[in-house]
């Protein structure tokens, strides 16, 4: 590991000012700032410490907003009851994340930064990689690329991006708010993350420097009916194949209104809205929810690998679909 300054930040301002410096790196949780130091991936000449910041921690659950601090663990979270009860695609994304040991120490904020699990990415000794090494190549593009994206892929760069978390925010709209040395901004999670595009090393529009200070999620009715479902190849400690979150506001059988964001198969957390327009004022039916499974994967890449993703992310979105159906309010 390259050798560092750590410092732990005494105020929001001096974690700030030090942050400016364009060779350091905020450390909340550390569970991939640390690991990706350790592999040599991330070299941060300091290190600014931030789990000091108490006005950064702390849930609240109020009846139109959730408030989610971004140092706030993830463990901690998903077991609130209120959470599970109101918004339980929210508290399942983050259970079914990573093993118990992680979800103890990382944090809301961080999950939503946490950058992809590429293999080419996370090992240094191979040079194509537009992500770590700007203009190189895409090693995965005719590589291993089994757990690689279908969806957002650019011929610059084909991860996916790992966080369930935010898959689930994506779904319910949520806002994720920041602050650096300009002030405070809030950015609707649909803008947080970046399309690959031609610099797949830009992977949100947050500024050097800034730090996610919250998240917000408006609380309604497809929130509260809603499912977080994640498909992968063992039951724990696995990153998803492919994950649908759904939310159904129900008229009788009829859909009103569905949120749907899909996980595992995309380059950033990805809103199904074309699925969410074909199932408005429709009975939910499995040939409803068949057709609208088709409509969220028009327009997929497959890879030489990853092709099964298409039929498993629609299955998956069918089977999500298909539980809400099962507990219509
Ligand atoms: Fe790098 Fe993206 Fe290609 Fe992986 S898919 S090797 S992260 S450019």
């Amino acid at each position: 590991m390259q050798p560092f300054t750590y410092h732990r930040a005494a105020s929001l301002a001096d974690a700030l000012s030090r942050g400016a410096a364009s060779d350091a790196a905020y450390l909340a949780g550390g569970t991939t700032l640390v690991d990706l130091m350790r592999m040599g991936v991330m070299r941060p000449a300091s290190v600014i410490d931030i789990n000091g910041l108490e006005e950064l921690r702390g849930v609240r659950i109020d009846a139109e907003i959730f408030r989610f601090g971004a140092l706030a663990p993830m463990a901690e979270t998903a077991a609130l009851p209120a959470l599970r009860e109101r918004a339980p695609a929210l508290a399942q994304s983050l259970a079914l994340a990573a093993s118990p040991q992680l979800r103890n120490m990382a944090t809301l904020g961080g999950n939503i930064l946490q950058r992809t699990r590429c293999s080419y990415f996370r090992d240094v000794s191979v040079a194509e990689c537009n992500k770590r090494n700007p203009g190189s190549g895409c090693a995965a593009l005719d590589g291993v690329n089994r757990n690689h994206a279908v969806l957002g892929t650019s011929d610059a760069c084909v991860a996916t991006m790992p966080s369930d978390w935010a898959v689930a925010l994506a779904a319910f709209d949520a806002t994720v708010e920041v602050v650096g040395q300009r002030g405070m901004r809030r950015i609707p999670i649909a803008s947080f993350h970046s399309a690959y595009a031609d610099d797949p090393a830009v992977e949100t529009t947050m500024a050097h420097g800034e730090i996610v200070t919250a998240i917000t999620v408006p609380a309604s009715a497809a929130l509260r009916h809603s499912v977080y479902l994640k498909v992968r190849d063992r039951q724990s400690y696995a990153f998803a194949l492919a994950s649908a979150a759904v939310g159904l506001e129900m008229d009788g059988h009829n859909v009103r209104a569905a949120r749907i964001a899909l996980g595992g198969v995309a380059s950033r957390p990805w809103r199904a809205e074309e699925a969410e327009s074909a199932l408005a004022g429709h009975p939910l039916t499995e040939a409803t929810a068949e057709a609208a499974s088709h409509l969220a994967f028009e327009g997929a890449r497959p890879l030489s690998e990853n092709g099964f993703k298409i039929p498993l992310g629609r299955r998956t979105l069918v089977e999500a679909l298909m539980t809400l159906r099962g507990t219509a309010t």
